[in-house]
């Protein structure tokens, strides 16, 4: 029936993503991605690569919905992004989708409890029905003795994983993180990775954006951009975080040696 049929589907599909920024004079064109296509399955951890300004940021905000691609399609949980209303965006990027920035966007005049909350209060939700929700979260993410304090008053760390809270409280489809470890120092990376590896083991499925390979090599699966596309892709299998670190970087070395029979050879390897 149907509801087999949607066990089945990949929680994310995107088709021939193109994306073209043009400057308001008209002057400049700058084409962020060129042709963009991959699948997720549901319970996947994806980690994207690619340098700075390869369309990184460009791609998850269109997988946001916060911004509108050139052509090419994007489909959530069989939802076609393109013929969502915009006034229905708001509460489909809320009821669909977790956000976790590099620069943590907390709200500085609410408490922990409050920016973890505020998805919550903003879909209406009633305060006793948050409450086990509130506790069973920061219980996981390691923060509920800092419930009642100010996002000035903790870590860099602490802040990052609040953001995290309130990305999950909601229970998304999918988690959405750019250079989540960007602003971290090394230990709170670790603390962070380690939290997203057990959010995923749980069922969570997570899309992060990032040029650490540390942190990629958290993922299950790693995506190469260059030159606006899909250039090549790594599965874990069974490696360990160390072997898959290992292999990422050396993937990286032959796809910043841009020489056409290495970047061949590497992607006839890479098709598994
Ligand atoms: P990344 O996140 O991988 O560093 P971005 O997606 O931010 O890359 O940027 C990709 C390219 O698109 C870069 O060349 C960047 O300068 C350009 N770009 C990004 N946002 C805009 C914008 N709003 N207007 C014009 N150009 C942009
Ligand atoms: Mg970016």
């Amino acid at each position: 029936g149907l509801s087999e049929r949607k066990d089945e589907m990949p929680i994310l599909e995107i088709t021939g993503l193109r994306k073209t920024y043009t400057t308001r004079l008209g002057g400049n064109r700058v084409e962020a991605l060129k042709n963009v296509s991959f699948t997720a399955e549901p319970g996947e951890y994806i980690a994207i690569m690619g340098e700075s300004g390869s369309g990184k940021t460009t791609l998850l905000n269109i997988l946001a919905a916060l911004d509108k691609p050139t052509g090419g399609s994007v489909i959530l949980d069989g939802m076609d992004l393109a013929k969502i209303k915009e006034s229905k965006l708001a509460d489909f990027r809320r009821d669909n989708l977790g956000f976790v920035f590099q620069e943590f966007n907390l709200l500085d005049t609410f408490t922990v409890r409050d920016n973890i909350l505020l998805p919550l209060v903003l879909r209406g939700e009633k305060y006793p029905a948050m409450q086990p929700k509130l506790n069973s979260t920061a219980e996981l993410l390691g923060i509920s003795a800092l419930l009642d304090k100010y996002p000035y008053e903790i870590s860099g760390g602490q802040k990052q994983r609040t953001a995290a809270a309130r990305a999950m409280i909601t229970e998304p489809k999918l988690l959405l993180a750019d250079e989540p470890t960007g602003a971290l120092d090394s230990r709170s990376s670790d603390e962070l990775l380690a939290l997203f590896a057990e959010i995923n083991r749980r069922g969570q499925t997570i899309l992060m954006v990032t040029h650490s390979a540390k942190a990629a090599s958290r993922a299950k699966r790693v995506l190469f951009i260059k030159d606006g596309a899909v250039f090549h892709q790594l599965y874990r299998g069974n490696c360990s975080d160390d072997e898959f670190y290992r292999r990422i970087t050396d993937a990286l070395t032959l796809l910043s040696s841009s020489e056409e029979p290495q970047s061949l050879r590497i992607k006839r390897e890479g098709a598994e």
